[in-house]
């Protein structure tokens, strides 16, 4: 692979310019701070001072109380979402801030469960949501779908539920089925009619694995969901065929680094596996996970993959593309999206 890369004596690359497509990026995860502040007001929500500090909150998922306590605020942020407009409010800004990191195509993961109790139900909130995201992505000019995301902390049934949900919008916006929340509880394999379902239905099976467990977990996403990407999937690295299993069959891990620092699932930035799955020919889409409570976003990703794994232009452009060939853009954007990557490190 060609690596020789003019950066010396000239400036480097701006990495928001590189046209990308992000794959992990979770509804109320994906708020500003200051809109978060901005509707516990409006709601009259109590905030804890992790929430309102104006820094990301010391988190550690690595044990089940951490895990429970990064749920908890989570959960917070979520309940002051409460009206269709601050659904329409939250897309538009992830969108916006998509398109100031070179986001072109943003797939937007939400499991509608947690808001309809106050938006009359599952069908009406994935359509605000459906009808949200058109409208940011008209306005803003980022392409954009949703990943609908059963959750496993759930009853197997409730996720069968959902992917029916999902199939019957998948000519409406939604592209993929996920599965989130602790990888620790529960099988992969109890949550199998449901991806099914979805994957019969068109969509695309793209669970969470190999973040708080180990490969094992990977392996559980493609022996039994058939993952064709898996929501983190950085665990993999530490076995050398699963590895080689992922490029084989060409399954992209969305792997999100800052994500991963911030709940301890490796201490430092250059602990995160990117050169691993890198060079090993993992396919990876770079997500932002939750900025809201990891402190960045996209192009922040690519900038420590630059900065901490030394990533050339070269293969920053390459992780771009894989990022593309990775979504479920229609055929005419990913191809300007390519083309563009070509021209950014040309
Ligand atoms: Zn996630």
């Amino acid at each position: 692979m060609a690596r020789e890369v003019p950066q010396a004596g000239g400036p480097a690359r701006d990495i928001r310019r590189l046209p990308k497509a992000h794959l992990h990026l979770h509804f109320t995860g994906s708020m500003r701070p200051s809109t978060l502040l901005e509707l516990a007001d409006k709601h009259g929500v109590h905030l804890p001072e992790a929430l309102t500090s104006g820094e990301p909150p010391q988190l550690r998922a690595t044990d089940e109380r951490g895990w429970f306590r990064f749920q908890r605020l989570y959960d917070i942020a979520r309940s002051c979402l409460r009206t269709p407009e601050d659904i329409q409010r939250l897309v538009r800004e992830a969108a916006e801030e998509d398109a100031a990191d070179g986001s072109g195509w943003l797939e937007i993961q939400v499991d509608p469960t947690s808001y309809a109790p106050r938006l009359g139900g599952l069908i009406p909130t994935l359509e605000i949501i459906l009808d949200a995201v058109h409208s940011a992505s008209r306005d803003t000019g980022v392409g954009m779908a949703v990943v609908v995301a059963a959750n496993r902390m759930k009853h197997p049934l409730d996720a069968r539920t959902l992917a029916r949900l999902a199939v019957r919008y998948a000519d409406r916006g939604v592209v993929g089925f996920g599965l989130s929340n602790d990888e620790r509880r529960g099988l992969a394999r109890d949550f199998d009619r449901a991806f099914a379902i979805a994957r019969e239905g068109g969509l695309l099976a793209a669970p969470h694995g190999g973040e708080l467990a180990g490969p094992a977990s990977v392996r559980d996403c493609l022996d039994d969901l058939h993952a064709e990407r898996v929501g983190h999937g950085v665990r993999a690295a530490e076995d050398p065929r699963l590895l080689r299993r992922l490029a084989d069959s060409g399954v992209t891990c969305e792997v999100c680094p800052a994500s991963n620092v911030a709940l301890g699932v490796y201490d430092k930035p250059e602990d995160v596996p990117l050169r691993t799955l890198y060079e090993a020919g993992v396919p990876m889409a770079l997500g932002a996970d939750d900025p809201l409570l990891f402190g960045s976003r996209l192009a922040a990703q690519y900038e420590i993959a630059r900065g901490v794994h030394a990533f050339t232009d070269v293969e920053l452009a390459d992780l771009a593309r894989q990022s593309v060939r990775a979504s479920r853009a229609p055929e005419e954007l990913r191809a300007n999206m390519l083309s563009g990557i070509d021209a950014w490190a040309s």
